[in-house]
């Protein structure tokens, strides 16, 4: 595989990145995940400018102007014959002496790779649904900001796992706010129903994509917290992410959420995402 690092596209071999790397010592950095269908990039522009902002928070700078990381992107597509997968771009305070206070004017890394998953629109798990099981959310505060510290949703993929399960929703002050790397919804007297935008949550390029397909398509959406009970008495659940698209959530913690079975509203949202993405991909 073709991979970059700093201005250079090498084979994966001989990509460096130094042990005194903040991200590595300090988890001192973002990323984000875009993905190709067809060889085209879904959603640019937003994850780009979700890229800019997480970078903002952190009083660190776009390492390119967007149309050169844009490029970039496109160059790994092309080198590793992607057609469907994703692009993976992390960009972090760069190396320093280990220090909890950084430098004023450091030298950030930034480091993109690619990965295959053919099929990726056709997931066997949309047609049965995923189940997930809750557990607390004990993060950072600021999941606004994408940042690579990625351990507790990590740990909350594998209690799912061993459980039986496929994700884990997180719950804070008794109300859900998102999954180990999604955003979660709920589908309530017909309505739609996922966390408002906040520092509890990362806000998905994807979400905001869904959200504005379902309004496009007349369906109501309700931007408000909602509980496990809430989730498990529902007609529907499902979740976004920008590997997943559109999942329907089946099961929560042992309870069949409807019929158990995906539902009429994920189903669709998911073929109108698809069908977005084929036609405005980049
Ligand atoms: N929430 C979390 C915690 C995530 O890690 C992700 C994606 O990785 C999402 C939500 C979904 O965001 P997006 O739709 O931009 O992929």
């Amino acid at each position: 595989r073709t991979v970059y690092v700093n201005g250079d596209y090498l084979p994966e071999e001989e990509a460096k990145v130094s042990v005194f790397d903040r991200g590595f010592l300090f988890a001192d950095g973002v990323y984000e995940v875009t993905s190709v269908l067809g060889g085209k990039l879904i959603d640019f522009p937003g994850h780009a400018r979700r890229l800019a902002r997480s970078l903002g928070e952190l009083d660190m700078k776009m390492p390119v102007p967007e149309d050169d990381l844009l490029e970039i992107h496109r160059e790994l597509v092309r080198a590793n014959g992607i057609g469907d997968g994703l692009v993976y771009l992390q960009v972090t305070r760069g190396a320093a002496d280990r220090d909890f206070a950084y430098p004023e004017h450091p030298v950030q890394t930034m480091v993109l790779f690619t990965q295959a998953k053919p099929g990726l629109a056709d997931a066997p798990m949309a047609r049965s649904g995923m189940k997930v099981i809750s557990i607390e959310d004990q993060r950072w505060g600021r999941r606004d900001i994408k940042t690579v510290q990625l351990l507790y949703p990590s740990m909350g993929k594998m209690m799912a796992k061993a459980a039986g399960c496929d994700d884990a929703w997180m719950v804070e002050d008794g109300h859900v706010t998102e999954g180990t790397s999604n955003n979660a919804y709920i589908v309530k007297d017909g309505a739609i129903v996922t966390r408002q935008l906040g520092t509890e949550i990362l806000h998905g390029i994807t979400r905001a994509a869904v959200l504005r397909f379902a309004r496009e398509a007349q369906m109501k959406v309700e931007e408000r917290p909602f509980t496990i009970a809430e989730a498990q008495q529902a007609e529907e659940a499902f979740i976004t992410s920008a590997s997943a698209f559109v999942m329907p959530v089946v099961e929560i913690d042992g309870e069949k959420v409807g019929t158990g079975t995906p539902g009429p509203v994920a189903r669709r949202l998911r073929e109108i995402y698809i069908e977005e993405s084929r036609r405005a991909g980049v």
